[in-house]
């Protein structure tokens, strides 16, 4: 059986544009709503920042049987930050959601994490790192697993499944275990807001639409939906 994961990195809206929390309030409902009537199941890398504003909307994520993983304590780009800010932001975002999950999964904002610094992960507990991407150099193909973490890289950005049907849908069925990524704040109505035209072009209705679309054609084709680390489990 072919096998898809479905991630959510869940953040503050369209970071470092913007700092309002609309995709927490009125993006997340919706997609948990979604996966809900779809039936699926899919994987939350949250930021710790918003784990300790909305306890109650995070805690849910694992209630409702999906998978809880890290996106960092306050969306800080890791390529950016010396090893020391690195450690601190992380055991701070891994204190702060093990209370309101079991947290193995980790994703790094802008899929950009130094590889000397995958060692922080392990020593936190973490046995799963997605902060690399097939489209993003330096372009891994295959899941791989150094110490106890295993890399698995993000398939394809987040904004191409607002793209139209007719072009995503034959592209999707090319790709090999397809782990995609979207972001709450994309399912909020972002076309009147001064961000980049790549982050707010068919937000709101189209990209529910879209995604509902997206999950129907992958159970037409028979794909188990796996949580994130299942995914891991079973590529390597
Ligand atoms: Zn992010």
């Amino acid at each position: 059986m072919k096998k898809i994961v479905i991630s959510i990195d869940v953040e503050q809206d369209c970071p470092p544009m913007l700092d309002t929390m609309r995709g927490i309030e009125e993006g997340l409902p919706k997609l948990m709503e979604l996966f809900r009537q779809e039936g699926i199941k899919a994987t939350f890398f949250t930021t710790g920042k918003v784990a300790e504003l909305y306890p109650e909307a995070i805690s849910a994520i694992s209630e409702q049987g999906h998978e809880l993983g890290c996106h960092g304590y306050a969306h800080e780009r890791f390529d950016h930050i010396n090893k020391e800010k690195a450690m601190e932001a992380i055991s701070m975002a891994k204190s702060v959601l093990d209370d309101l999950g079991d947290v193995e999964s980790f994703r790094a904002p802008n899929l950009k994490f130094p590889v000397s610094y995958v060692g922080i992960l392990q020593d936190n507990g973490f046995t799963v790192d997605s902060s690399i991407a097939k489209y993003k150099p330096p372009f891994p193909r295959k899941t791989y697993k150094t110490g106890r973490i295993i890399r698995l890289p993000a398939t394809i950005t987040s904004s191409f499944i607002r793209l139209p049907l007719s072009m995503t849908l034959p592209l999707f069925d090319r790709m090999n275990d397809p782990v995609l990524f979207v972001h709450p704040w994309e399912f909020v109505d972002m076309s009147q807001t001064p961000i980049r035209y790549d982050c707010k072009f068919n937000t709101g209705e189209t990209a529910l639409n879209n995604l509902r679309a997206i999950i129907r054609h992958f159970k037409s084709k028979d794909y188990d939906f796996l949580r994130i680390r299942e995914m891991a489990e079973y590529l390597v």
